[in-house]
């Protein structure tokens, strides 16, 4: 079974305005040390397993790992191929942000064996980012793009954000022009949530926040569809696009319901066993998660034992977010029943309506009906 890793940096140059991600502006922690006690962690783990590991795909997000000096970086990087098997050819992605990278950093991180780089522009319209609380100009955004290209990057994600306050869709429409003329590898495209306690929900609540209305919405959201395919992305996902051939392999491990395992403060791990498959996650406070693994001891908490129920409707729940949907042959590898044993109702009247098709041995939602999966989702909880 393949095997992603994940490392969580919790620090950002400031806190955007709508982010709930375990992630402060700032850090009372040195980098060098909360980088050395990641490393610490990934050793401890390391001597547990039962079975060396051949990792596939490295991840590094957060908060804003590109806030770290390379050669932190490069440690995670030659601690992952060491420990953990991660194969020369393996994705390494490092999440970045304008504000934080120039050509001689982005230089550094590729040669530390950075190979994707995931870029958080937003919007490239400074009057949306002011409102976002974003701590990089769209000038910043575009250099930054320009100077990942310079350095080497020959695979770049762009993070976009769509239903802004006062955005409307000709401007969505004229954003995602600008983006497609870059030419990215990779595009991720959400609308905003406004999330409880964030500075734009209390705007919100106060009445001094006027977003787009559910039509306009839906209208953004098909427009992406429209525009990205029509440049030749494939919509693999409901909110991620990619060229061909440049998926993004890590998010689909999480798709899949593949194991991953997770480093650092709030990270969160997935294995498929004991039974049907164990979550959990570090404590979200950096000094805490510092104190457990420089004193030895692994981080876990919130250590949770899945039931066959709960992960028979993780299969749907996160297979139903993807173009190839549910692989219905793996389903009843994992659990002994067929979909049509676990969800035969709701799967024949899905069917019916057109919300689900058969592609061969898979499951889907059609492309055109994606911006309804969540309502569809509830019917596998
Ligand atoms: S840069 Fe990302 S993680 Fe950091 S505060 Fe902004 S949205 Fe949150």
């Amino acid at each position: 079974m393949p095997t992603a890793l994940y490392i969580h940096i919790p620090f950002c140059l400031k806190k955007c305005a709508y982010c709930d991600f375990v992630s402060a502006a700032g850090s009372t922690i040195p980098y060098d040390e909360y980088a050395a006690g990641v490393v610490r962690e990934m050793e401890l783990r390391s001597e547990l397993l039962l079975h060396p590991l051949a990792a596939t795909t490295l991840y590094l997000g957060g908060g804003t790992p590109s806030l770290l000096p390379p050669a932190a970086i490069s440690r995670f990087i030659t601690t992952a191929r060491s420990r953990y098997g991660l194969s020369p050819d393996a994705e390494v992605t490092m999440e970045a942000n304008p504000g934080t990278v120039t050509f001689k950093t982005l230089s550094a991180f590729h040669d530390a064996g950075v190979n994707r780089l995931s870029l958080g522009i937003q919007s490239l319209d400074d009057r949306l980012l002011n409102l976002l609380g974003r701590a990089h100009t769209a000038a910043q955004a575009e250099e930054a793009y320009a100077a990942a290209r310079a350095a080497g990057f020959d695979n770049i994600g762009l993070d976009l954000m769509h239903s802004l306050p006062g955005q409307t869709v000709l401007e969505w429409e004229e954003s995602l022009a600008l983006v497609v003329a870059l030419a990215p590898e990779h595009i991720s495209a959400y609308g905003l949530t406004l999330e409880d306690g964030t500075p734009l929900h209390r705007q919100w609540e106060e009445g001094r926040l006027m977003l787009p209305d559910d039509e306009e919405g839906a209208l953004m959201f098909e427009l992406t569809t429209e525009r990205l395919t029509a440049a030749g992305y494939e919509q693999y996902e409901i909110s991620n696009f990619a060229l061909p051939g440049r998926r993004s392999r890590h998010n689909q491990t999480y798709w899949k319901r593949e194991p991953y395992l997770g480093f650092g403060a709030a990270a969160h791990s997935f294995l498929n066993a004991p039974s049907f498959g164990r979550r959990w996650q570090s404590p979200n406070d950096p000094a805490e998660y510092l104190r457990r693994v420089t004193g030895g001891e692994l981080p876990e908490m919130e250590s949770i034992i899945l039931t066959r129920r709960e992960a028979m409707a993780e299969c749907f729940f996160l297979g139903l977010r993807t173009s190839d949907g549910v692989d219905t042959k793996r389903f009843h590898d994992c659990f002994g029943e067929s979909v049509e044993q676990s969800y035969g109702a709701e799967i024949r009247r899905l069917l019916s309506q057109g919300l689900l098709e058969r592609h061969g041995r898979h499951l889907a939602i059609p492309a055109s009906r994606l911006i309804l999966s969540n309502q569809l989702l509830v019917h596998f909880v």
